[in-house]
Formats: structure tokens, C-alpha cells, sequence
């Protein structure tokens, strides 16, 4: 029987972040995960834009959660030897003058904050259609793609990871305790994105799941650090492609892409771009959103033996290092439970 002290199911983003926190407390920590290609983690572009919506507004904690991720991917990458965290400039082209106006407002009002700037000048002409003009927003990207494997591998050499698909009906649940085959632990904490979904012990979460469609292009000519925003999001790769994405849909049929979807985002990086491309792969994948877009952390009321770490919804990137230290203090019996990220709030709905 082999003894840990938390199974964790997943190694997207979640999973990723909240075994790193746990085995820097020195916890003994299993990670289960099936290596889906299309996890979310597994296509999401990474970045991460302090502001959001037409009014340009902060994200949500941003200005405790951005600190506390840079530091943390800076700890890892240099653990792992990768670079994870990029600071850039998003380059946000007005798709109307209506929102040209918006934030001209804010500006005459000396609103601009320290996470956007009014360009000098207007860049990338010979490539983008921007009529109404583009305004600079003080971003980052997390490269995924490099640090996912890369933390996997370490897990891996150190015996922490079990690569295959998690069974649920081989989960004894103890009052101490869950027993999976011949591992035992204190708690499994789920941490498995969507999947969550289809798990009765978390029935009651109301998930709003949203599938988003990408495409990876090429643009002959553009090269660019930058991110470059319009009603699509331009991403550069290390391989010299764009990430191109995404859409949003609620309700869908599956997790395959879809030429309908493939046509939306043609027509919109037509929109943006001035010059021809190539798409070399599409690829889709579901955000898993909660109907209150905050994260869903904490333990069943029944049964705390079973705790889950979801919901990142759109900002996983931003989100998941200070969340998952928050719930590694949260497990050390150190601090409360944040009650805007406690998934009690679902299990409680309807009481008096
Ligand atoms: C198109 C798209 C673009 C996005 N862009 C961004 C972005 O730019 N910035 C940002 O911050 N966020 C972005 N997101 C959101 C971000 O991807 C999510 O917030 C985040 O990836 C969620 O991570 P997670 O670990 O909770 O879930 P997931 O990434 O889905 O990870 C779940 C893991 O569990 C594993 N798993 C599931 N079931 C089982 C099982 N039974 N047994 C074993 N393993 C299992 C899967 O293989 C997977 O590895 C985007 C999402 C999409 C879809």
C-alpha cells in the first residue's frame, strides 16, 4: 500500500499549481492524470490582461494575484529551466470608435491606470486594419506548453505521478480518509477541469462551461513579441506561428472543433489583419466556468475527504498560483477558507 497524503486528480493548471504548494509544505502528494490533449491547460493561450471588459476595468485581485504569479512562475522557471512568465505589451485595436471613445474618456479623466498607456504612435500599419486606433494594456503570457511537461517530467522522476484515466468507482471513501486501488490518502482533491461536471459528489455546482475555438496561423512578414488584440487575440509562438482565438460558446455539442466556429474567427482575423495567412491547425477546447465565474475550492460537506480546486474559468493562468497557495494554507489548517471561492456557496443555495 502506498501511503500519501493527497491524490490529486489532473495536472492542468489547477493541478499543476496546487501539487507545487502542497510538496513545498513538504505534504506527500500523487498526481493522477490522462494527459488529455485537449484539456483546457492544454490549449489555452496563456495570457493574462489586468484589465477586462469595454471599461477597461482591473481584473478581479489583480493587483494581489499578478505579484504573487510572477514570483511563482519566476521560482519554477528557474527550478525547471524554462522561461513560463513573459511580461508584453497587448496591443488592443478599437474595434469601434464607440470604444475609441470609451477609453479616450477615461484618459481625459486621468483614468489610464498603471496597466494601460496611449501608443506614440500607431504601430504594425502595413498589417492591420485599425481605423479607430489601438491602445497598449500591460500583459503577460505563461507558456503552457513548456511548463506543463516540464513539470509533469519532474513529477514523474520523483514518483509523484501516475499517468491514466482516474476511475471513480474505485474510490473508497473512509472517515480519515480515501483508498484508490493500493494508494491511500488523507483527501483526494479533484482538480480535473470539466470532468467535475460528470462527478456526483459535485452535482450541485452549477457549471456554465463555454467551449472555446483557436487557430494556429501563420502571417508572412509579422513578427511581433507583442500580443495584438482585436475581436480575435493574437498570440505569438515560440515556433514562429499565432495563436488565434478564441470563441466562446455555451452551447455546443461536443469538444471537437467546428467549421462554423473556423469561419467566425476567419471572418475576424480578416477584420484585423491587412494581409494573407495560413492556418496550420485548429484546436477546442471547454473552460470550465462556474454560473458565478469565481472559483469553485474547498471540500464536500458531507464528506471532506473529497475537496475540489476548479472553476478558473477564463484566467487560469492569473488565478491558479495565488488560489492554490490560498487552499494549501486553506489544508495546513493555517487560514478560512475565502468564502467568494468556497464551493460551499453550492451546496448551500436554496437554504434559508
Ligand atoms: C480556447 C481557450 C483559451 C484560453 N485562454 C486562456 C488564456 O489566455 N489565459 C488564461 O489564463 N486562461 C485561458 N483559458 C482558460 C484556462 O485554460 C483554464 O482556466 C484552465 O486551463 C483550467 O485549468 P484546470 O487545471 O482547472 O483544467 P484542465 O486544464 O481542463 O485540466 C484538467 C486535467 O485533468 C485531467 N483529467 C480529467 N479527467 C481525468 C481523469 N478521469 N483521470 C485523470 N486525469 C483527468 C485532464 O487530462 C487535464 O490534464 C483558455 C481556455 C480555452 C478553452
Amino acid at each position: 500500500m502506498k501511503q500519501v497524503d493527497y491524490i490529486i486528480i489532473g495536472q492542468g493548471i489547477a493541478g499543476t499549481m496546487l501539487s507545487w504548494f502542497l510538496r513545498q509544505r513538504g505534504y506527500k502528494v500523487l498526481v493522477i492524470d490522462d494527459a488529455k490533449f485537449n484539456s483546457a491547460s492544454r490549449v489555452a493561450a496563456g495570457i493574462i490582461n489586468p484589465v477586462s471588459g469595454r471599461r477597461f476595468e482591473p481584473a478581479w485581485l489583480y493587483d494581489e494575484i499578478f505579484p504573487f504569479a510572477k514570483s511563482t512562475y519566476a521560482e519554477l522557471s528557474a527550478l525547471l529551466n524554462i522561461n513560463i512568465l513573459t511580461e508584453r505589451q497587448l496591443w488592443n485595436v478599437f474595434p469601434s470608435l464607440q470604444l475609441k471613445e470609451a477609453f479616450d474618456a477615461k484618459v481625459s479623466k486621468g483614468l489610464t491606470d498603471k496597466y494601460t498607456a496611449v501608443p506614440e504612435s500607431l504601430q504594425y500599419e502595413a498589417y492591420l486594419q485599425q481605423p479607430f486606433g489601438a491602445a497598449i494594456i500591460f500583459g503577460a503570457t505563461v507558456n503552457l506548453r513548456a511548463f506543463l511537461p516540464a513539470y509533469r517530467a519532474l513529477l514523474a522522476a520523483e514518483g509523484a505521478l501516475l499517468e491514466e484515466t482516474f476511475d471513480l468507482n474505485k474510490l473508497v471513501i473512509n472517515p480519515s480518509g480515501v483508498q484508490y486501488g493500493e494508494i491511500s490518502a488523507q483527501k483526494i482533491i479533484f482538480c480535473d477541469g470539466m470532468a467535475t461536471a460528470r462527478n456526483p459528489y459535485f452535482e450541485k455546482i452549477k457549471f456554465l462551461p463555454n467551449k472555446g475555438e483557436v487557430l494556429q496561423i501563420k502571417v508572412p512578414g509579422l513578427e511581433t513579441s507583442d500580443i495584438i488584440k482585436k475581436s480575435i487575440t493574437l498570440v505569438p509562438q515560440e515556433d514562429g506561428t499565432f495563436w488565434a482565438g478564441s470563441s466562446f460558446v455555451w452551447d455546443y455539442v461536443d469538444e471537437q472543433p467546428t467549421w462554423v466556429q473556423r469561419d467566425h474567427l476567419e471572418e475576424k482575423l480578416r477584420q484585423l489583419l491587412k494581409v494573407p495567412y495560413d492556418v496550420v491547425g485548429h484546436l477546442a477546447a471547454v473552460r470550465p466556468s462556474g454560473n458565478d465565474r469565481r472559483p469553485m475550492i474547498g471540500f464536500h460537506p458531507e464528506f471532506p475527504v473529497i475537496g475540489i480546486f476548479n472553476g478558473l474559468g477564463t484566467k487560469g493562468c492569473s488565478l491558479a498560483p495565488f488560489m492554490a497557495a490560498h487552499f494549501t494554507d486553506v489544508l495546513a489548517g493555517e487560514v478560512k477558507l475565502m468564502p467568494e471561492v468556497d464551493v460551499n456557496r453550492y451546496f448551500n443555495m436554496g437554504r434559508g
